[in-house]
């Protein structure tokens, strides 16, 4: 199930949220202490106002609520309102048990005896669901995993506790997103949205509902992912997922944030993972665990894209084809014969590899001019500094592989000495935002552009098909979040 928590501070409020997410939520948690205290005794009626089951909670500030008054008063709210027609009362796991709690039992409506832990995860989380799910209540473990490590402690939950049919188990913060949109491999009974990410990592439901399917997933849905760190910005889920829709084809794209490449390798066969992209800063800590790898993987010593083959890991590089593929055309013409490359970072590496492979003089300039040195030395190629970028005005082909102008700092141009005539191809690798200064001044100029969100989608579709086997299809739009501009 999908929990909307309703965030507002009025009713009125609450049941808006409740309208607009109504089609992508099958029950909501009544987050009363973030009610006004004038509109707190009204939240009794709630139940009757919204079509779907209601979880009633009242948060302490010491488990990440507002409520701040004594717990008298806390325990008597919780007692008024119970009388409402919830379904589930969440009563923290240190309290001791409380008069109207025989009355809620016996009335039908369940008890979440929830524990929160904002710092860490206990080494006793098991022992704690069990104990509670003994006295017919649902245990509830909302903690904090620190490490791929904790993951993969919450990811056995289900094999640890496969006997506790109903429980709720989350991971917050950013290393916990997997476990939020992977809640069923967990069995955790539901997942908690909101649209305000009132908790760190929470996922709006439209998002959750409609780029993940998270509800529809079941044991036969293929695992796929991303790893990278920091990886919570990446586009990549929105090319997946829809794109999986697109061919029915029955997976999951979920971001992983990993802090250690050995130890995603473990989770990986833990939850069966089919394939994965990887991202910065692992794209080369990978490479002792694949059985199996790409020439142009050797050639640049980096991989994006990793694929389970039967009984190993094999690795490929679709920056390198997704970079090279519209070039191709103008190479076998003999069009693009000569190529400026600026920088020599992990991108620079694919693109000079991939220029050089088919048979394209390179010059490299960098900031770092020593950097630029051994990549040219590594693939036969000319080398120069940054500054003396104008001295190679006349190539047939501009690379811009550095991150100046990327967003935030849109302002930025790395070679802005460098005059273009409007015969070369300026290909700019930076996808945000979609025009920098470097590729608006080179299209004024009269150029052809080439611009980073082509690359970037088309190295996403070369690795849909390495992880299905399927062309990513066509007429699919990349998905977009409400947060999303
Ligand atoms: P990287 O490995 O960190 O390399 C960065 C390069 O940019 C280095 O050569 C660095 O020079 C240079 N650089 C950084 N700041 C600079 C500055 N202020 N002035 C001049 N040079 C500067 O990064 P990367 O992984 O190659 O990524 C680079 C860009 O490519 C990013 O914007 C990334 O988003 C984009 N990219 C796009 C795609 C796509 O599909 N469109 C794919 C991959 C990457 P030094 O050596 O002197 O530090």
């Amino acid at each position: 199930m999908i929990c909307l928590v309703l965030t507002g501070s009025t009713i009125e409020e609450d049941l808006a949220q409740f309208e607009t997410q109504k089609a992508y939520v099958d029950l909501v948690e009544l987050r009363v202490d973030l009610l006004q205290e004038s509109q707190r005794l009204s939240a009794v009626d709630v139940p009757d106002k919204v079509e779907v089951p209601v979880i009633l909670t009242c948060r302490r500030v010491s488990d990440g609520g507002s409520y701040n008054q004594s717990e008298r008063s806390r325990f008597l709210l919780l007692e008024q309102l119970s009388k409402g027609n919830f379904a589930y009362v969440d009563l923290e796991d240190d309290i001791r048990r409380l008069p109207f709690e025989q009355n809620l039992t016996e009335r039908g409506i369940k008890i979440i005896r929830s524990f929160h832990d904002f710092n860490g995860m206990p080494n006793d989380i098991y022992h704690r669901a069990s104990r509670i799910a003994e006295r017919h209540e649902i245990p509830k473990l909302a903690v904090t995993p620190k490490t791929v490590i904790d993951l993969i402690t919450l990811f056995r939950i289900e094999q640890e506790l496969a006997s506790v049919e109903q429980k709720i188990v989350l991971g917050m913060g950013l290393m916990g997103v997997p476990t939020r949109i992977l809640y069923k491999r967990m069995g955790s009974m539901l997942t908690y949205c909101s649209d305000t990410a009132i908790a760190p990592g929470q996922i709006d439901a439209r998002t959750m509902k409609m780029l993940y399917r998270a509800d529809s997933i079941d044991e036969r849905t293929r695992i796929f992912g991303i790893i990278g760190n920091p990886v919570m910005h990446t586009l990549s889920p929105h090319i997946h997922n829809p794109g999986f829709q697109g061919i029915n084809f029955n997976a999951v794209y979920v971001p992983f944030l990993v802090d250690s490449v050995r130890s995603f390798f473990i989770l990986a066969e833990t939850l069966k993972i089919t394939g994965f992209s990887v991202t910065v800063p692992h794209k080369q800590a990978v490479l002792p665990y694949l059985g199996k790898i790409t020439r142009e993987v050797k050639q640049i010593g980096s991989c994006n894209t990793v694929v389970r083959s039967k009984n190993l890991w094999s690795g490929t590089n679709t920056d390198y084809y997704g970079f090279i593929e519209p070039l191709l055309p103008e190479i076998e013409s003999a069009r693009v014969q000569t190529a400026l490359v600026i920088g020599s970072g992990g991108a620079a590496r694919s693109v000079v590899w991939a220029l050089r492979n088919h048979g394209c003089k390179v010059t490299i300039v960098n900031r770092d001019i020593e950097k630029a040195r051994k990549l040219a030395e590594e693939t036969m190629s000319a080398f120069d500094a940054l500054e003396h970028a104008s001295r190679y005005e006349g190539v047939d082909l501009v690379v811009q592989t550095t991150p100046v102008g990327m967003s935030p700092d849109d302002d930025g141009d790395p070679v802005p000495e460098f005059t273009f005539s409007g015969k070369e191809i300026a290909y700019e690798l930076i996808y945000k935002p979609p025009y920098t200064r470097f590729v608006t001044r080179a299209g004024a100029a009269g150029c052809r552009l080439l611009l980073g969100m082509d690359m970037l989608l088309r190295q996403g579709y070369l690795q849909f098909e390495a992880f299905t086997g399927y062309h990513y299809p066509k007429r699919v739009e990349i998905y977009r979040s409400n947060t999303e501009s």
